[in-house]
């Protein structure tokens, strides 16, 4: 079974909110440091989710010190003019076919596939789909979120476990997963300078 360590998720929704969710902040970090993941964004389509994630952070401070909880705008989230996100690009929004996220991906766009949209609820997308997506915007353009915290869905963290194990069964190397799941979102959330030393 593949691990999720040094995994960042960044879509995650969380409680409160208008719609029910499977847990608050706190207990989906928790479910995520627990599985040893670093970090994660909790999304909100209608509010700031500072506070949210001020919270979840103070929830698994003690035994995760390092684990990282940011909030993020639900804007299909624009870091800085080369680092736009599309996310769940295959969907009716903004449905994109493949030669346009190809085109995307060369100007520097990230692609953001998410685990909920092979799961049954919200399904848009097949592995073999996602697997041929990846390869043509490359990894290095790609990006693994859940978009989880559903009832329906798995705990974000082990919907993103499915998408991976899946992805691999079906041939994707698992250093791949380095790639669209750790070093890109480190990139993203600008922590791509190394870790600042442990003393
Ligand atoms: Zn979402």
């Amino acid at each position: 079974m593949l691990r999720l360590d040094g995994f960042y998720d960044l879509h995650i929704h969380s409680a409160p909110a208008p719609f029910v969710r499977i847990g608050d902040s706190a207990d989906i970090a928790r479910w995520c440091a627990e599985a040893g993941m670093a970090g994660i964004v909790i999304k909100s389509h209608f509010e700031s989710t500072v506070s949210k994630a001020y919270h979840a952070r103070l929830a698994v401070r003690e035994a995760y010190p390092d684990f990282k909880v940011f909030s993020g705008i639900a804007l299909n989230r624009g870091v800085g003019a080369k680092r736009i996100v599309i996310t769940h690009p295959e969907l009716a929004a903004p449905k994109l076919d493949l030669p346009t996220m190809v085109e995307l991906a060369k100007a520097g766009c990230f692609m953001e596939f998410c685990a909920v949209n092979l799961l049954p609820m919200f399904y848009s997308i097949s592995v073999q789909g996602l697997l041929e997506a990846i390869e043509a915007v490359t990894p290095e353009r790609t990006i693994l979120s859940s978009d989880g915290g559903q009832p329906f869905n798995p705990r974000p963290h082990e919907a993103i476990r499915i998408v991976i194990q899946s992805l691999h069964e079906k041939g994707l190397a698992a250093e791949t997963f380095r790639t669209i799941c750790i070093e890109n979102q480190k990139k993203l959330l600008d922590l791509s300078a190394a870790a600042p030393p442990l003393e």
